[in-house]
C-alpha cells in the first residue's frame, strides 16, 4: 500500500536519538531548549514552547489567551477536530466560519459577514483559529485586520504548515497572530513521533505557556512573590498540565528541522509533477497562486461530480483496492456526532460540505518516488473511467 503520508527517518535522525538515549537527560534537558531555539529562529519568532502534541499546543494556547467558560472560539469546519476541541477543553463555545471554495481555508468575506452580524446580535469570538489547510497559508492580513476591528485574538493552526511562507515570511513568525501552533505527528511535515510547539512574540504569553506546560509550577522568585524557603522550593501558581516534550523527541526534531528545506523542495517537485500529470482529468487541482507559499502537507483533488460518472466513494474504494492509500481531509468538524449534539447539522456550512463530498487526498510524502507517483496517477485515471 502506498500511504497518503509517511515520515522520512534518516540514519542521522536515528543517531541523534541514540545520542540522547546515552546522555543524562531523557526529558527536561538541554535538547528541548535547542529544538525550541531552532524552530523559533527558523520561523523568525521571539519564543517557542515545545509540547507533547499539537493538540496540547492548541489547548494551552487557548488557556494562555484566557479562553474560559462562556467565551467563544471560531475556526474552520475543514480541519482536524483538535482545532475546535481546544475551546471545549476550556469550557468555551465553538462556532465555525465557512471555507473559501478555492483555497479550502477559512473565507475572509464569510468571516467579515459573521463578525458583523455577531457584533449586532452577540456572540463575538474571543479567539479565531486560522488553519493553514494542506500547508496553504490563510489570508492572514485579512483575518488580522478583522480580528483587530472586532477585538479578537488569533491563533494560527500551522499543523500543516511548517516551512510554508506568507508574504515572503515563514509561517510562525507571528506578524499576524498572537500564537502559532505546530504538530509533529509522523504524517506531518516534520516529526518527533508525537509532539507540538507554539511560537509567539509576546513575552507574557511565553511565560504563561511555560507554566501551563508543566503543572503551573514555577521556581521564579518574581512569580512566587518573593517567597522562597530554599533552593528546593517551588510553587504551583496556576492549574497546568504535564504536556512536556522529551529530549528524545526534541533530538529527532532538531535533526528533522535540518532536513526541512529538502523536504519542502521534494514535496514541491512532486506537486509540480501531479499538476502536470493530472491537468486533463475532470478534477479540480489544489490552489496554486503566483506566490503560493504552501508547505504542501497534503495534495487534495476535487472530483467534478457533474463530469465523472462515479461517486467519490467508488473512486476512493477502487484506488484503495489497488494499493493506493487515498484519504479524505476533512469530514467537516460540525458534522461529527459530538458537535451535532451541540446543535450543528448538515447545511450549516455549505462550502465545506460541498468540498467534503468531492475531495480525495492523493499520496504525497518525501520518499514517494516518481514511478510510485505515476502509478497513483494511473490508478486515479482507471478509477475515474
Ligand atoms: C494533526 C493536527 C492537529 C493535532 O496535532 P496532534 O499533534 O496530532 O495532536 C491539529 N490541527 C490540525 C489541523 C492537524 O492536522
Amino acid at each position: 500500500m502506498i500511504p497518503y503520508a509517511r515520515q522520512d527517518i534518516s540514519p542521522q535522525d536515528i543517531e541523534a536519538v541514540i545520542d540522547v538515549l546515552k546522555s543524562n537527560w531523557l526529558t527536561q534537558g538541554p535538547t528541548v531548549q535547542r529544538f525550541e531555539k531552532i524552530v523559533a529562529d527558523y520561523c523568525g519568532a521571539q519564543h517557542a514552547v515545545a509540547v507533547n502534541s499539537g493538540t496540547s499546543a492548541l489547548h494551552i494556547a487557548c488557556r494562555a489567551l484566557g479562553l474560559g467558560p462562556d467565551d467563544m472560539l471560531w475556526t474552520s469546519p475543514n480541519t482536524f477536530v483538535a482545532s475546535a476541541n481546544c475551546a471545549r477543553y476550556c469550557g468555551a463555545h465553538v462556532d465555525f466560519v465557512d471555507i473559501d471554495p478555492h483555497t479550502y481555508n477559512i473565507s475572509v468575506p464569510a468571516l467579515a459577514a459573521k463578525l458583523e452580524s455577531a457584533s449586532r446580535n452577540g456572540g463575538l469570538p474571543n479567539v479565531i483559529v486560522a488553519v493553514h489547510f494542506a500547508g496553504q497559508p490563510c489570508d492572514m492580513r485579512g483575518i488580522r485586520g478583522l480580528a483587530d476591528q472586532y477585538g479578537c485574538q488569533v491563533i494560527e493552526d500551522a499543523s500543516h504548515a511548517i516551512g510554508a511562507e506568507y508574504k515572503e515570511c515563514p509561517v510562525g513568525g507571528g506578524q499576524f497572530s498572537d500564537l502559532t501552533i505546530f504538530s509533529f505527528h509522523p504524517v506531518k511535515l516534520v516529526t518527533t513521533g508525537e509532539g507540538g510547539l507554539i511560537t509567539t512574540n509576546r513575552d507574557d504569553l511565553f511565560e504563561t505557556l511555560c507554566l501551563l506546560r508543566s503543572h503551573g509550577i514555577t521556581r521564579d522568585l518574581n512569580r512566587m512573590r518573593g517567597q522562597s524557603e530554599g533552593s528546593w522550593y517551588y510553587q504551583q501558581v496556576d492549574l497546568g498540565y504535564n504536556y512536556r516534550m522529551t529530549d528524545i523527541q526534541a533530538a529527532l526534531g532538531i535533526s528533522q528541522m535540518q532536513r526541512l528545506p529538502d523536504f519542502i523542495s521534494r514535496r514541491r517537485e512532486l506537486v509540480v509533477r501531479y499538476n502536470e500529470l493530472l491537468r486533463n482529468l475532470p478534477i479540480g487541482l489544489p490552489f496554486y497562486g503566483p506566490d503560493c507559499g504552501s508547505a504542501w502537507h497534503l495534495y487534495v483533488v476535487r472530483l467534478n461530480l457533474a463530469k465523472v460518472s462515479k461517486s467519490r466513494q467508488q473512486v476512493f474504494n477502487a484506488m484503495r483496492a489497488n494499493g493506493i492509500g487515498v484519504n479524505v481531509h476533512y469530514i467537516p468538524v460540525h458534522l461529527h456526532p459530538y458537535y451535532r449534539d451541540l446543535g450543528f447539522g448538515p447545511g450549516d456550512f455549505p462550502e465545506a460540505e460541498r468540498y467534503y463530498a468531492e475531495a480525495v487526498t492523493l499520496p504525497l510524502y518525501v520518499r514517494l518516488s516518481n514511478s510510485e507517483q505515476d502509478f497513483v496517477v494511473q490508478e486515479l485515471v482507471n478509477a475515474l473511467n
